[in-house]
């Protein structure tokens, strides 16, 4: 097998690509801010996930060893990220009547529901903050007297005390602050609680003693406390959507500052491991497609988004959405519509038909087999392999790198190997990809919408009944049947390239 391509990453705090160099040889230490379980999780959001889990497929791929944290936020996050506003939790909770745990265990649930169905191999340790409050409490100890001043509110941290607060934003300027609201007696517009007191008269439904008073963590803090805990200060690679570029992720480094004892003494943000984190790497948005007086970025806060069940109920298999994702850069914006989500299903079903012949010609042979231990292979194979390695090490370009799995395929022809080295070629490539397609089915891609009455049995029945008609030259009776599946939404498909026979529509 030919060595992996050394991996260059796109760092945001630079804003350049840099060759990945573990903080631990052999390993790599990789922590993904994970979802605020008030909400189900939308689309948007699990594009961030899709994206940690091509980050962490690649760095298993290229020979670290992956100890992957995600977190659970079921306390903290307030409804405005500048320190403003309601806890998330709290608010949902009451909303509905029921405690914040029922609450964050359902939409917990729901959310590692959409991580299997993506294929996103779950992390090492999924992380919930309520737990790792006793260690919040002690960071804030530790930084308190140095870093931080208390007020009516709770404990602040003063981001004066760092060297290059906020340069992970590009935001020191007073645009970038003027958008955080003003909590009076704070010394920086920018400075945020990392111990919120709970007000005199009120009870939270999550709040525990702390010096500073019964209360409840900062958001910005659960996440440094974690990352800390689990992985150690500093680690390799630090993921989240773009949006926290701007607040959370500034703020964590600024704390990681202070937990790792750097003040202005000790430089700055030049020093990579100053911030806690080699690398800082963020997806960008998935968008709505801009219709009549709406547009933009999806969120959980204005109450109208798209969850992967409804593309289910739809229809569409889950994967499908993958491969909508791996067909962008990460780092671009993607819009979503439903004929690009279509687009996307077709493409995947093009591959698992493919694979699924290349199983048929071995006789049902086991395909555990197919691990990504390659033999040696021949030039040919061996050169669209080199460029699939280059594609994924260049920033973890999925597009690039699905466009060589078509080639492969188109060209299995000539490239000279048998079909089980082929199946192998397509296995290791989709051990970085992720698409499942050595086990997936032509079958399981073809997904029955909620809507429709009528079974998927009752469908293949009606079809054979017609081919016997069609057989026996009775046409009217064949007519009938068809006209009978259109009736109930099914659009009869014959001689579909792809071997489709019917869909629902
Ligand atoms: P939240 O549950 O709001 O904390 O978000 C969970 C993750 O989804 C975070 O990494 C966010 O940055 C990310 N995210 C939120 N909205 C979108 C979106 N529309 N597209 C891509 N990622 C998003
Ligand atoms: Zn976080």
């Amino acid at each position: 097998m030919t060595t992996p391509a050394p991996l260059n990453l796109f760092n945001s705090l630079t804003r350049a690509l840099e060759p990945f160099t573990p903080v631990h040889p052999g390993e790599a230490r990789v922590y993904t801010c994970g979802p605020t379980v008030y909400n189900y999780p939308h689309i948007g959001n699990m594009r961030a996930y899709v994206f940690a889990d091509i980050l962490g497929r690649t760095l298993t791929y290229n020979g670290y060893r992956l100890t992957h944290i995600i977190n659970i936020t079921d306390v903290g996050h307030l409804t405005d990220d500048a320190d403003a506003g309601e806890d998330k939790l709290e608010q949902a909770a009451a909303a509905a009547a029921r405690s914040i745990w029922d609450i964050a265990q359902h939409y917990t649930e729901a959310f590692w529901a959409d991580i299997a169905a993506l294929n996103i191999r779950p992390p090492a340790e999924w992380s919930i903050a309520s737990a790792f409050v006793p260690q919040m409490i002690a960071a804030a100890e530790q930084i308190a007297a140095q870093h931080c001043y208390e007020l009516p509110g709770g404990l602040y941290f003063d981001t004066g005390t760092v060297a290059d607060y906020g340069r992970l934003a590009r935001a020191a300027t007073d645009e970038g602050e003027g958008r955080i609201e003003a909590v009076e007696g704070k010394r920086h517009p920018a400075d945020f609680a990392i111990w919120r007191r709970t007000p005199p008269g009120e009870t939270r439904q999550m709040e525990w003693d702390s010096p500073w008073g019964r209360g409840a963590p900062g958001w910005h803090l659960e996440c440094s406390v974690m990352s800390a805990a689990l992985l150690g200060l500093p680690f390799d690679i630090h993921t989240g959507g773009i949006d926290h570029r701007e607040i959370h992720h500034p703020n964590e480094i600024a704390q990681n500052q202070a937990l790792q004892g750097f003040d202005h003494t000790h430089g700055g943000l030049d020093c990579a491991q100053h911030s806690g984190a080699k690398l800082w790497m963020h997806n960008n948005f998935l968008v709505a497609r801009a219709e009549e007086g709406r547009s933009g970025k999806m969120s959980k806060s204005s109450g109208e988004f798209l969850r992967l069940q409804l593309l289910i109920d739809r229809g569409y298999h889950p994967m499908a959405y993958r491969m909508l994702c791996l067909q962008a850069h990460y780092r671009s914006e993607l819009e979503f519509s439903w004929e690009g989500l279509g687009a996307a299903l077709t493409r995947l079903k093009r591959l698992v038909m493919a694979v699924e012949k290349l199983k048929l010609g071995l006789g049902g042979r086991d395909i555990e087999a197919f691990t990504v231990a390659l033999p040696p292979q021949p030039p040919m194979s061996a050169a669209y392999f080199h460029t699939f390695q280059q594609a994924i090490a260049d920033d973890l370009n999925t597009a690039l790198a699905l466009t060589v799995v078509e080639q492969v395929i188109a060209n299995f022809g000539n490239i000279g190997i048998g079909e089980s080295m082929q199946l192998s070629l397509l296995a290791t490539m989709d051990s970085v990809l992720g698409l499942n397609l050595l086990a997936l089915t032509r079958a399981d891609l073809r997904l029955r919408p909620k809507s429709a009455a009528i079974t998927e049995a009752e469908i293949e029945a009606t079809l054979a009944q017609r081919k016997e008609a069609r057989a026996a030259r009775d046409f009217a009776k064949s007519d009938a049947l068809r006209a009978h599946l259109t009736a109930q939404g099914v659009e009869v498909m014959d001689g579909d390239p792809l071997g489709w026979d019917w869909k629902l529509s």
